[in-house]
């Protein structure tokens, strides 16, 4: 991931969303030195931002595709009442087992729901389950197919999120760039009239995408 923004402003925003609680600096710490690609960790920042949506609309069901070692959903875990669930997906065994390491360490871990498989699989096996709030950072080549798997799923209302939908810049020049069709979903949430949505600027693109 390429930073879209200027090393300093970044910095910056960093030092100015509220610090979370010391289980993220330690979990950070841990991706860095056991994972590969901790890059793709959301961070401070961003993680700030999914708490607050989280905790703004009110959500008591969150969905969300890409687990990693589980800094996203635990910042979302946060934001959820005592009551509130989180249903996360990964295919990636090793990552999720990092993820439970640190969310035992948080009173707000037992909100959350880890399963193995791929997401779409897993989407399936949801019986009847809606959402209040989805959020997609995995596979990026089928956002479209997330977003028409889930857009049922989610109450009239609700929010998806999808992460990296500026994919470093390459959506700008995505015939001559492998930007594993980003674009086109962002072509389709922009014009669809099921949704309303705005594309953030906020580090490598977040697209919040409200259900009429
Ligand atoms: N939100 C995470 C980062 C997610 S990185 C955080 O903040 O830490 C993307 C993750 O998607 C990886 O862990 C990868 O294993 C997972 N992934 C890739 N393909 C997938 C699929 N088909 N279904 C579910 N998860 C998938
Ligand atoms: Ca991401």
């Amino acid at each position: 991931m390429r930073l879209l923004c200027d090393e300093a402003i970044e910095r910056y925003a960093h030092d100015h969303a509220t610090e979370p609680s010391a289980v993220f600096a330690a979990l950070r710490e841990a991706t860095y030195a056991e994972a590969q690609s901790p890059q793709m960790q959301v961070g401070r920042v961003e993680g700030a931002l999914l708490r607050l949506l989280v905790s703004l609309t009110r959500a008591e069901r969150v969905l969300e595709v890409g687990t990693f070692t589980g800094y996203s959903a635990l910042a979302m875990a946060e934001g959820l009442p005592e009551h509130g669930r989180l249903v996360t997906c990964d295919v990636d065994a090793s990552v999720v087992a990092i993820a439970k390491r640190f969310w035992a360490q948080s009173p707000h871990g037992e909100k959350i729901d880890a399963r193995l498989g791929d997401a779409l699989e897993t989407i399936d096996t949801l019986g009847d389950a809606t959402f209040d709030l989805a959020f997609v950072d995995a596979d990026k080549a089928r956002y479209v197919q997330y977003f028409e798997a889930i857009l049922p799923r989610l109450r009239p209302g609700g929010l998806f999120v999808a992460d990296n939908t500026l994919w470093s810049g390459r959506v700008l020049a995505p015939e001559s760039t492998d930007d594993h069709g980003i674009h086109a979903f962002n072509e389709l949430v922009a014009r669809d009239p099921r949704v309303e949505t705005v594309l953030l600027t906020v580090r490598d693109g977040v697209t919040l995408v409200r259900k009429r």
